[in-house]
């Protein structure tokens, strides 16, 4: 195999990019280097260690020019853990990061030349999600918990989580050191045996409520009341504590069974004016204040004067619905997931508003059903999962041609992609958000505003 660096060469190399895992990447005659740990801009000494065909891998021996965004990442596991890819970037690099990479998809993946503005980013990016959920482990006879490190089920053991709140915290660490004396083995994925799998801690955060789920994986808890007394006492904010039941030999977090050990089943938040009733396993965005920018965001694209029909695609519990709602005639949500729509309902029904309609369903056959029907809508908004849209639905929206769409998007590629069969079929993107609801992650979500032309 003939590749311009061989194994163990050692050399100096420029870093011009970052993959989405995090890693720096250095081109050799053309041939791409992945650096772990290394940053755009720098100059850095790395020695080969493994060579395929079209691409190699390196270690990062020493920065001989650092880029100006580098410092020391505040975790002290962040090279072992999967959480974080940009701990070791200031958020300002990060953010700039963020803008040109956006930019960069929509041009090359999309041909996409709107403006792509400055991300919006946190004022503290830290500490910033909702919900964690931390698996545990035994080694040598010792609890461990934290993250999965990337690309693997082995725990990181993590003192702190600086991403996650306080709350979580404080409670992944007494359970770590009172698991055994609480009767609470952890599970062995190998073995399959052991009780606790998952402490999932969620919180409201205006309303500050907390609530607490064990995921176990038999139902007979021998300490219940001192489990109940422990969470109470880590944390008196909590409000609910629940236990899953997942007895299965698989890596999904929950199981089918959720009881009521103590408090209420639902915690509730507020984004923005609207009230959310959260149970243990409903959907809900992990950063609750960059989801009132996002779907600020979205709503401000949306332009509403009060007489328009929207619909919300991918609308899940209906967060974005309803945030429209409280400015248009009449909002349509359709999502895929039965048990989103029945929340979708109960929180619009929570807040009062009689202008919504949801129902379950592939937005790719809902929505043209809804037009045949006469359900026909002036602005659409798209909120997809990563693969992005359905092509039937984007077909249905140039065929029936509401005169603005907001996409809303978690992968800019596919994001890029639908932007130009968007293009293609007689709409002009108008202007691309980024905003930042992951710092520390190479995660970046984006809101498009597009205009029939
Ligand atoms: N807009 C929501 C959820 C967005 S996540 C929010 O901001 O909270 C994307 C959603 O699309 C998920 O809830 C997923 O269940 C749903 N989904 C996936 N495929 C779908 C399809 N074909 N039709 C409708 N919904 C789908």
């Amino acid at each position: 195999m003939n590749t311009p660096v061989n194994k163990n060469d050692q050399l100096t190399v420029y870093i011009e990019d970052l993959t989405h895992d995090g890693s720096g990447v250095a081109k050799v005659d053309g041939y791409p280097l992945f650096i772990h740990g290394g940053l755009p801009d720098e100059k850095a000494e790395v020695r080969v260690v493994k060579t395929l065909k079209n691409y190699g891998f390196a270690k990062l021996l020493h920065i001989v020019e650092p880029s100006p965004f580098r410092v020391e990442a505040p975790c002290p596991v962040f090279y072992e853990c999967g959480g974080c890819q940009l701990q070791h970037i200031n958020y300002e690099g990060q953010l700039k990061w963020k803008e040109n990479m956006v930019r960069n998809v929509m041009q090359r993946l999309g041909k996409i030349d709107a403006p792509v503005l400055p991300v919006k980013g946190m004022k503290n990016p830290w500490e910033y999600r909702n919900k964690s959920q931390i698996p545990f482990g035994l080694v040598d006879g010792k609890v461990i918990a934290g993250f999965y490190q990337a690309k693997s089920h082995r725990i990181a053991d993590t003192p702190t989580c600086l991403i996650q709140s306080d709350e979580a915290d404080r409670l992944m660490r007494a359970f770590k050191e009172n698991a055994l004396k609480l009767d609470l083995v952890p599970y062995n994925e190998d073995t399959k045996k052991g009780q606790l799998r998952h402490l999932v801690v969620r919180k409201g955060r205006a309303t500050g409520e907390v609530m607490v789920v064990l995921v176990t994986r038999h139902p007979k808890l021998s300490k219940m009341e001192a489990i109940i007394e422990l969470i109470r006492e880590v944390e008196p904010k909590v409000t609910s504590i629940m236990q899953n039941i997942n007895s299965k030999n698989t890596n999904v977090i929950f199981g089918d069974q959720t009881n009521l050990l103590w408090g209420k089943p639902t915690i509730e938040d507020l984004i923005g004016d609207v009230r959310f009733e959260i149970s243990a396993r409903s959907f809900y965005q992990v950063n609750p204040e960059q989801t009132e920018v996002l779907y600020q965001q979205a709503l401000d694209y949306a332009q509403l004067e009060g007489d328009e029909t929207v619909i919300d695609a991918y609308c899940g519990i209906g967060t974005i619905s309803l945030f429209l709602a409280q400015k248009a005639k009449q909002v349509l949500g359709v999502e895929i997931v039965p048990q989103a729509i029945e929340d979708a309902k109960r929180n619009a029904e929570l807040n009062g508003f009689t202008n919504t309609f949801f129902e379950a369903g592939p937005a790719e056959e809902v929505i043209p059903r809804w037009y045949k029907e006469g359900k026909t809508a002036d602005v659409l908004v798209v909120d997809p999962p990563r693969k992005g849209c359905d092509e039937a639905l984007l077909t249905t929206i140039i065929e029936q041609r509401p005169k603005r769409v907001v996409y809303v998007s978690c992968n800019p590629a596919t994001l890029a992609r639908d932007l130009r069969i968007l293009e293609d079929g007689g709409y002009k993107t108008q202007e691309i958000q980024p905003v930042d609801m992951f710092p520390q992650t190479t995660h970046c979500e984006v809101v498009t505003w597009l205009e029939l032309v």
